[in-house]
């Protein structure tokens, strides 16, 4: 049944694909739908996703908070709005990450439960489209008259989740509940009507995911509006007041002019994935030269070693270059989400490596840093040195993160290959197997590997195929080796890649073993905060010392002749390998960041200080920056 109805979705999608080409993509994302992942690593994530993260979210909207109470009063027009004004959003991300789940995981009462909140939703929105819990409970005469009420964000995240549970069940009713709010939101809106600068971004990426899924190209256009609504004096929160801050919002100039990363983070990494969206499909909007500056400068002086970014909790977002203190470190999981798709947006237009190798180091420390291991807990901020005092929690009062954990982890398969016409482009190391479009055919393809543990992967083409097949080289890695059906092979990688072109034949096999030694990293020397210490990384891996595993945490020192041993314990922390370090005969013990806080409280740091007088030649700095 459920192959029927993708083969269904597929077909239609086709269709409407005609007139949605990305031109100015070079690699196409191959869905997570065509790959199905098998993994030690990841497997477990995506079985906690199902058991535990979707129920928690799903007792929190429905029964611990009012998010769902408050659709069944705006549908009544009566009662009160509980909760924060942009707290539709979270039903709606959550939706979308069942639907996600749903492809993978088919669960009669999950889809249950997203119909029973569907037509919730759907009695809630007003005669002429409109539908935000927040103004119909509390006066629909004030709606837009403030751009920072994320009406249009919470439209955005509607849109995603009604284009998620289409293409999971091939069900229109949540799609078509968005698109009626987008038609009614471009009859206020738009050339010769209202101006508008939504608050937080969201909704132009959106907008880009419904012109895919509909084909009708007046929503790309809507989108390519309101990013260009931004810079010219039109944001306003407060016509009164004007409390609007336009550095904060990423409206001080118009998009394509940014030369350096301000405000919110979250916000502009929302941005910048719009930005790209629309590029891939509007020739000569100039945003692509303005996206790879933005990030220089996001990953060259914002980013700290585990890929989060944005340092204070004062703004949610950045500060000076190379402000990156530990403790004290704000770095949202939604962040770090939305650097996964931003630079997952950068790889498909470049074909470049380092965006992939951005993408990596976000996915495997900050992202999942996010949520507990056992999968119900949370964090929204995410340190990189604690007191003992940080832990996740179930649910915040904003809670974006948990939200976005959720819809984050069972679409990681999207993220492991791309397509272009002549090369099959593989991103991630995750044990898998995948049918790929190749031509008119089917191209299968089957990854297995223990990473992020160790460096060996053994990909087989199942398929007969005549494209060269880009094989990722991370940042991370000084020495590997290429086999090809057992034999080594030369190739020297261009742009982050190792390409490999002859005629395939169904059965060929590509090895490919990464050296993952234990390495210890310094930061850019204008990190003032990471001055005179060293982090260690293996692999993706960045590497914390925790209380747990250490008599005294701050009494841990790393040195030019610190030794290294590595072990694998699958009794740790869900099976992790940890690290030993010594340094003059004192040992102490490393694990993996996203793993800390999982057992009892206590100190956890990820810079460590070098030994007293010992400083670390320029030359030999060996620093995490692509
Ligand atoms: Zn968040």
């Amino acid at each position: 049944m459920k192959n029927i109805r993708i083969l269904f979705i597929s077909v239609l999608l086709a269709c409407c694909g005609q007139a949605c080409l990305a031109q100015g993509k070079a690699i196409e994302q191959v869905d997570f739908s065509n790959v199905r992942i098998n993994d030690s690593f990841w497997s477990p994530q995506l079985k906690k996703n199902v058991e535990a993260t979707i129920p928690v979210c799903i007792d929190q909207i429905e029964n611990k908070t009012d998010r769902i109470k408050n659709y069944e009063n705006a549908a009544r027009g009566q009662g009160k709005h509980s909760g924060i004004f942009f707290d539709d959003s979270d039903v709606y991300k959550a939706m979308e990450g069942y639907a996600y789940s749903l492809i993978n995981h088919p669960d009669a009462q999950l889809e249950a439960k997203v119909d029973e909140w569907t037509d919730k939703i759907a009695a809630a929105q007003q005669s002429d489209g409109y539908l935000n819990t927040y103004y119909t409970l509390t006066g629909l005469d004030k709606r837009w008259t403030d751009m920072d009420k994320h009406e249009m964000y919470c439209a955005g995240h509607l849109l995603e989740a009604g284009v998620a549970y289409f293409k999971a069940t091939g069900k229109r009713k949540l799609l078509d509940v968005g698109q009626r709010m987008v038609d009614y939101m471009m009859s206020v809106f738009g050339e010769g009507k209202r101006h508008w600068v939504p608050g937080h971004e969201e909704i132009e990426l959106a907008l880009v995911k419904l012109y895919e899924v509909t084909g009708q190209k007046k929503y790309l256009e809507f989108a390519y509006w309101l990013l260009e609504q931004r810079g010219h004096g039109y944001g306003s929160n407060d016509p009164v007041n004007n409390t609007w801050n336009p550095i904060y919002y990423q409206d001080h100039t118009p998009v394509r002019e940014y030369t350096s990363i301000t405000g919110h983070a979250v916000r502009a990494m929302y941005l910048f994935c719009g930005m790209a969206d629309v590029a891939a499909y509007i020739p000569g909007t100039g945003y692509l030269p303005t996206l790879e500056t933005m990030w220089d400068d996001v990953v060259r002086r914002n980013m700290y070693i585990t890929g989060g970014i944005g340092s204070s909790r004062h703004n949610e977002g950045f500060t000076a270059d190379y402000d990156l203190p530990n403790k004290s470190a704000y770095c949202e999981t939604c962040a770090s989400i939305g650097m996964v798709y931003w630079n997952h947006r950068m790889n498909e237009f470049t074909g470049e490596g380092r965006y992939a190798d951005v993408m990596e180091r976000a996915m495997y420390n900050g992202v999942i840093s996010g949520i507990s291991l056992e999968g119900d807990k949370f964090f929204y901020v995410n340190p990189l040195e604690s007191d003992g005092d940080h832990h996740r929690q179930e649910w915040y009062g904003c809670a974006c993160c948990p939200s976005n954990v959720c819809r984050f982890i069972p679409s990681l398969g999207s993220y492991i290959y791309g397509t272009s016409k002549d090369a099959l482009w593989i991103n991630l190391f995750i044990g898998n197997e995948a049918t790929i479009k190749d031509g008119k055919r089917d191209l299968r393809v089957a990854m297995e590997t223990n990473y992020p543990w160790k460096g060996h992967t053994t990909i087989t083409l199942k398929d007969k195929t005549k494209k060269a097949v880009k094989v990722r080289i991370p940042g991370w890695c000084k020495k590997y080796q290429l086999k090809v059906n057992g034999n080594a092979v030369e190739c020297t990688p261009v742009n982050g890649y190792a390409s490999i072109s002859r005629r395939w034949k169904a059965g060929d096999k590509i090895e490919v073993d990464f050296d993952m030694p234990v390495m210890k990293i310094a930061a850019d020397e204008r990190v003032k905060a990471d001055e005179g210490c060293l982090a260690v990384q293996r692999g993706p891996l960045v590497y914390c010392a925790e209380q747990a595993d250490n008599t005294n945490v701050d009494d841990i020192r790393l040195s030019a002749t610190t030794s290294f041993n590595t072990m694998f314990d699958s009794t740790l922390l869900g099976g992790v390998v940890k690290i030993f370090g010594s340094t003059q005969k004192r040992g102490f013990t490393l694990i993996p960041y996203y793993a800390w806080d999982n057992r009892e409280a206590g100190k956890m740091k990820v810079w460590l200080p070098l030994l007293d007088g010992e400083s670390i030649p320029t030359s030999q700095r060996q620093t995490y920056l692509p």
